[in-house]
């Protein structure tokens, strides 16, 4: 039992030393991949679930590896998040997709909303606000084409922070969401005094929709939160017309599901936005 103990103990730190390694590789990659220009953007619809109107569309960031093939971004958001890598990703990908949603506007098309991801990372120091003004100065982008979408759990590791920087980036015209919501534990006051006009409920609450009782009430609560503070509301992850259903004979209209349509690369969501536009 003893050599067991110590063949097991030798096996965890080898195995140890190769996912620190791996990190580091890792890193490396990162760092390339963003030189190269390996990353893509995909746009989900969010749609109108009472018109079947396109609102908007959300940007979501995928990595295409030469070898690997396309990476989804839960395999190295969270590395880019530690490493301080996110801030340029973040920034490159406002960059290109205001570029593409104004390319769609000089078209003629109506995309609706951008919605952007931003890394609380990005919530530090004076440095966002000017670089989102320059910005949207140098793509000619409009700030109320542009929602800006952050985690509940994120605001709430610096909850004074982020309200002064949000309460900034609001002033600027951009619409501001708080992504995840019902994950990261806020406070009602803290709720009220951030600068929001969205809530997005959770994927995990809308998941079992309309089975589970826990996930019924949860989103029950959440519209009925929304509602009290006067925000609107988009629900993620809806799959099923139930899921709709439900959603929608309970007050919440905005959805981005795989029901209305996956992440779609920028030809196919073109198409989209032609097929689907208000
Ligand atoms: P998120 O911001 O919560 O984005 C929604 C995720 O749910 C997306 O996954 C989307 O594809 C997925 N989803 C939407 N509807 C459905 C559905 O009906 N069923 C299922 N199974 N999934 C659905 P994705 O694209 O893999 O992104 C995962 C996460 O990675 C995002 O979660 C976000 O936290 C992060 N992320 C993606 N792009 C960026 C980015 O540009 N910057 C930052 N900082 N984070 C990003
Ligand atoms: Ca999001
Ligand atoms: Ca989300
Ligand atoms: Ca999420």
């Amino acid at each position: 039992a003893k050599d067991e103990g110590r063949d097991n103990f030798q096996f965890y730190s080898s195995d140890m030393t190769d996912k620190a390694l791996e990190l580091i590789l890792m890193e490396a990659n990162l760092r390339q991949a963003l030189e190269k220009n390996e990353f893509i953007i995909y746009f989900q619809p969010i749609t109108n679930a009472k018109t079947n109107r396109l609102v908007g569309l959300e940007s979501l960031i995928r990595w295409m590896h030469p070898e690997k093939g396309l990476i989804p971004p839960d395999k190295f958001i969270p590395l880019a998040e530690e490493t301080g890598l996110i801030i340029p990703i973040d920034q490159w990908v406002m960059k290109q997709a205001m570029l593409q949603v104004v390319d769609w506007y000089k078209e003629g098309l109506n995309p609706g909303l951008l919605s952007l991801n931003m890394s609380s990372l990005q919530l530090k120091g004076d440095e966002f606000i000017p670089f989102i003004e320059d910005l949207l100065k140098s793509t000619n982008c409009n700030p109320e084409w542009i929602q800006i979408e952050i985690t509940e759990s994120q605001i709430m590791k610096k909850p004074e922070e982020a309200i002064s920087i949000l309460n900034q980036v609001s002033a600027l015209g951009i619409t501001l969401a708080i992504d995840d919501f019902g994950t990261g534990f806020s406070s009602l006051s803290q709720l009220k005094r951030l600068p929001i006009d969205k809530l997005k409920i959770d994927r995990s609450f809308v998941k079992e929709l309309p089975n589970d009782e826990e996930d019924v009430a949860i989103s029950k609560a959440i519209i009925a939160l929304a509602k009290t503070l006067d925000l609107h509301l988009i629900a993620e992850g809806a799959e099923t017309i139930e899921q709709v259903n439900f959603l929608m004979n309970h007050g919440c209209d905005y959805i981005q599901g795989y029901y209305f349509s996956k992440p779609l690369p920028q030809k196919e969501m073109r198409e989209y936005i032609i097929k689907h536009s208000q």
